[in-house]
């Protein structure tokens, strides 16, 4: 049952732009790049801690289109194993959010893992791997679609929803297995809205839609002021002032970013790992050298898309004079990540 039957309608679906080759290339050719740079010379000093962004976590079921931002459960275990053999440290978001209120070092390589949407393999899949590895993470849930037997309208597989897929490739969580999650001692809730819809320019539709979210938390798990993820890495001045008023305790973003411990923690980034991310990539995100190449080649797009004719950026699918690539997502995803598409936004 969905909570207050306020869940969007399947027709609600945000409207997915398909996803440049140039654009997949230029992020992947990033990844490697900072790859290369982080073997050579090591995680770049200062560069503070990172947070990385997961959402769906089963094995491709046979016979269906490739699940949309999802990570296999074995591919999880590798990624984290490998960082975890390279010296990174995980934390809970919680633990870093105390120590940079109070001022308390973070050690270098201090990393924290977060899920948005709430799905359901987040326990069957994923926890697994977290409890083997000690891994803390935070999960992000759309409370409208707690005990939901629907897909949420903005998941962007194909086969969401289907019988010839396992159930818990797509459906959302229950309360009792938020409640399994919360007693497994790995696990922290957050909040990522009510409803996931778009709130790009509707300030005040996103306050009231957090503000519920924000009481579901309260009502149903006990947890007050929780920690929140933007839907859609879609954010702006006037939606992180509705989310400081919605009293949640800080407002992660997609912004492909390390963070700084002074920084407001209703602006920090995170970086999306993928299918295609091995433990060298990851740790070259968090290593400080993914975001500053990123940037660059932001700064750069305008002027080398000008020089393309208008016929092969058609071909090629830059839409707006545009090729950034978001998110630190890899190319071979097969769909545009819902959070990917609006990064730029942030
Ligand atoms: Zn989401």
């Amino acid at each position: 049952m969905i909570d207050k039957g306020r869940a969007p309608a399947a027709d609600d679906r945000p409207t997915m732009l398909p996803r440049s080759p140039l654009r997949e290339a230029a992020g992947w050719a990033t990844v490697r790049v900072a790859a290369g740079l982080n073997a050579c010379c090591g995680h770049r000093r200062d560069c503070g801690f990172g947070i990385l962004m997961y959402h769906r976590v089963t094995d491709h079921p046979k016979g269906a289109d490739t699940p949309t931002n999802n990570v296999t459960p074995q591919r999880l275990r590798q990624q984290l194993t490998g960082l975890l053999d390279r010296g990174f440290r995980p934390w809970t978001l919680d633990a870093l959010l105390d120590a940079c209120r109070d001022g308390r070092p973070i050690p270098p390589q201090t990393f924290a893992v977060t899920f948005d949407d709430g799905f359901e393999n987040n326990l069957t899949d994923a926890l697994p791997v977290l409890q083997d590895l000690d891994v803390p993470a935070t999960i992000f849930l759309v409370t409208g679609f707690l005990d939901s037997r629907v897909p949420m309208p903005s998941d962007n597989w194909a086969d969401a929803g289907s019988t010839a897929v396992p159930e818990s490739s797509w459906r959302t969580l229950t309360t009792a297995q938020c409640d399994e999650l919360l007693a497994s001692g790995v696990i922290q809730l957050g909040a990522h809205t009510h409803t996931h819809e778009l709130f790009r320019g509707r300030a005040d539709a996103f306050y009231e839609d957090l503000a519920e979210s924000v009481d579901v938390m309260d009502r149903k798990f006990g947890i007050a002021n929780p920690t929140f993820a933007f839907p859609f890495g879609i954010t702006s001045p006037e939606l992180v002032d509705a989310a400081r008023r919605a009293g949640v305790r800080c407002a992660l973003t997609t912004r492909p970013d390390c963070v700084q411990p002074s920084e407001d923690p209703f602006h920090w980034g995170r970086f999306g790992a993928t299918q295609q991310d091995t433990p060298t990539t990851l740790a070259a995100k968090l290593g400080g050298w993914y975001s500053p190449l990123a940037r660059t080649l932001r700064a750069l797009q305008r002027p080398l898309v000008s020089i393309v004719p208008k016929s092969t950026r058609e071909m090629l699918l830059i839409r707006n004079s545009s090729f950034a690539f978001p998110a630190g997502q890899s190319p071979a995803e097969s769909q545009p990540s819902p959070e990917a598409q609006h990064v730029d936004a942030s």
